[in-house]
């Protein structure tokens, strides 16, 4: 009877397991009201957002959403946490805010490159954006990080004449002293306007001094972000799903953005704006809500560099934390096969113990049920990722989910280097140790619902990324390299006494024709193979011939 009690439990927490549902906000039918601060005029830039409340993903998501339209005098930051917003579209300079002590939480970047530049007239005494000087430009509030490029650039900004942005790059031609001679700009919708107005101009991008930002970030207050975690994490999923339908229906954006919230826009300067979005902004429109704490320290290190940000900066408590219970769906799958692997192995050693009593069972059958344990395990006992045999499984049904909807999937394989030498100068229990700590990266690494980590072998892991460009997923890759690096984790026989690894990866791009699971693996497995013979410590992307 003993025997009972736990399994009664593991059926409970089997039943748990499967009724529980990933988190949302209120529930569909009595949602939680929220209201989010755009930064401008209703127009295409916030195209995800019309998308989600119209397909019904907010909704769906427990959240009845209102948005408020901004402006140029509007600033979505002291709306948000002064009570008039529970959410607000922001930029980068949101750091600074939260830096001058404003509680605001950074969600998810919605455009990962920054689409602010300087537009300037076209003048035979405007050639740089050091010619700015004894000019006028016109700006928007919160557009710290052109601050930051005219300071890179050299430029004195005491000298410079900053005016409050008229709404309109009319200003840019306007007559007498009401003119200006440059004006913050979007690099998607101003330039079209401008050649609308005939208007002859000239662009100054920060991206040319290598500042990159964040563009259009969802963000929050600190308040909101405690007391509804749930929430947040909803909205910033619905969203990108909301992104997603708008990428893929402009037409009918455009003219839902026509109908409901701008109608006196023109069919054309969207048109023009979505695709310039687009053009810009598509991988990262894929990748929407991706942010990383590197680059958010890269920005950082700009704005301090330029004095917009104290040499004491923090990113303390800037960024979201999901809440725990806001498990990504194959977690939640994975729950369910654990808590069912727990409840067969329950029922298992029920039996078995109940033979040997009768039976005085012998050492072997037991060693047989451990085995049928582990088979039904989808974990790695040594480093708690998933193991190769649910790597299996889960790549086949990614690949088969990547192709159906024609989108982009990434696989990286990831080989300790000279590992062999560490055991053997180290001892096993150390290499275990060493396996431990490269798992751990792997796993902050790959926090995204479409993503996952896997042990495939010994020394061997696997991620599987849906949604990466070829891009994308280097840069990822880079990252996880750089991180392992920077671990600094001592190895006695590579040269610069740390350990490395290698990393093959393969993509598979949304237009491509079918390809298998071994295939997508082989491929992966030939690039490691180079990165290996090229001197490991690198990561190669497959290339197909
Ligand atoms: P390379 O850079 O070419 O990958 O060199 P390597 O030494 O890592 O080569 P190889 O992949 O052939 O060696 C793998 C070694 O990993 C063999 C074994 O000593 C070690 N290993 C495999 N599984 C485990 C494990 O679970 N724990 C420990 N401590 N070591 C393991
Ligand atoms: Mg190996
Ligand atoms: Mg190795």
């Amino acid at each position: 009877m003993g025997l009972f009690r736990p399994i009664t439990c593991l059926a409970l927490l089997l039943f748990a397991g499967i009724v529980a549902q990933p988190a949302n906000a209120g529930s569909p039918d009595t949602p939680l009201q929220v209201r989010v601060q755009l930064k401008w005029f209703h127009q295409y830039q916030f195209a995800g957002f019309y998308a989600a409340l119209e397909q019904g993903y907010f909704r769906q998501a427990g959240l009845d959403v209102e948005l408020i339209e901004g402006s140029p005098e509007v600033d979505p930051g002291r709306v948000v946490t002064s009570g008039g917003a529970e959410f607000g579209v922001g930029n980068s300079s949101l750091l600074i805010d939260f830096n001058k002590g404003l509680p605001v939480v950074a969600v998810a970047a919605i455009f990962q490159h920054s689409p602010f530049v300087i537009l300037a007239r076209t003048d035979p005494h405007i050639r740089t954006v050091k010619d700015l000087e004894g000019r006028t430009l016109m700006g928007e509030s919160h557009s710290a990080e052109l601050t930051a490029y005219m300071k890179k650039a050299g430029v004195d900004l005491g000298r410079v004449r900053q005016v409050i942005h008229s709404d309109s790059v009319k200003s840019l031609a306007a007559p007498g002293a009401e003119r200006v001679d440059a004006t913050t700009a979007y690099i998607s919708t101003e330039p079209i306007e401008a050649s609308r107005y005939g208007i002859p101009y000239q662009i100054f991008n920060p991206r040319d001094l290598n500042i990159d930002f964040y563009g259009d970030t969802l963000f929050t207050n600190q308040r909101f972000a405690r007391e509804h975690p749930q929430a947040v994490a909803a909205m910033r999923d619905a969203l990108a799903e909301g992104w997603r339908y708008a990428y893929r229906h402009q037409a009918e954006i455009i003219d839902l953005i026509l109908e409901k919230y701008r109608p006196g826009m023109d069919r054309m300067t969207l048109t023009l704006e979505a695709q310039s979005l687009y053009n810009l902004f598509l991988a990262d429109i894929v990748d929407i809500g991706y942010m990383s704490q590197t680059r958010w320290q890269e920005i950082a290190r700009v704005f301090a560099e330029t004095g917009l940000l104290p040499s004491n900066y923090t990113l303390n408590g800037f960024l979201f934390t999901p809440p725990d219970a806001q498990v990504p769906d194959w977690a939640y799958r994975a729950l369910g096969w654990a808590a069912l692997a727990l409840l067969f192995g329950g029922l298992l050693i029920a039996r078995i113990v109940s033979l040997n009593r009768r039976l005085r069972l012998s050492l072997a059958q037991l060693e047989t049920a451990n085995a049928e344990l582990a088979e039904l395990s989808t974990t790695d006992a040594l480093t708690g990722l998933f193991n190769r045999r649910h790597f299996d499984a889960a790549l086949e049904r990614e690949l088969a989910r990547a192709v159906r909807h024609a989108q982009a999937l990434a696989l990286l394989i990831i080989d300790v280097d000279e590992f062999k030498h560490y055991n053997d100068a180290l001892g096993h229990p150390a290499g275990d140790a060493c396996l431990r700590r490269i798992a751990d990266i792997l796993h902050d690494n790959t926090q995204r619902a479409s993503e996952f980590a896997a042990r495939i072998g010994g020394e061997e892991f696997a991620i599987v990324a849906g949604g990466l460009a070829p891009a994308e997923a280097i840069a990822l890759a880079e990252r996880i390299r750089q991180d392992v690096m920077t671990a600094g984790i001592e190895h006695p026989d590579r040269e610069d006494g740390r350990v490395s690894i290698s990393i093959g990866i393969n993509c598979i791009a949304p237009d491509q024709p079918p390809t298998t699971a071994p295939e997508l693996i082989a491929g992966a497995d030939a690039a490691l193979y180079r990165a290996k013979r090229e001197g490991r410590n690198r990561s190669i992307l497959h290339e197909a011939d």
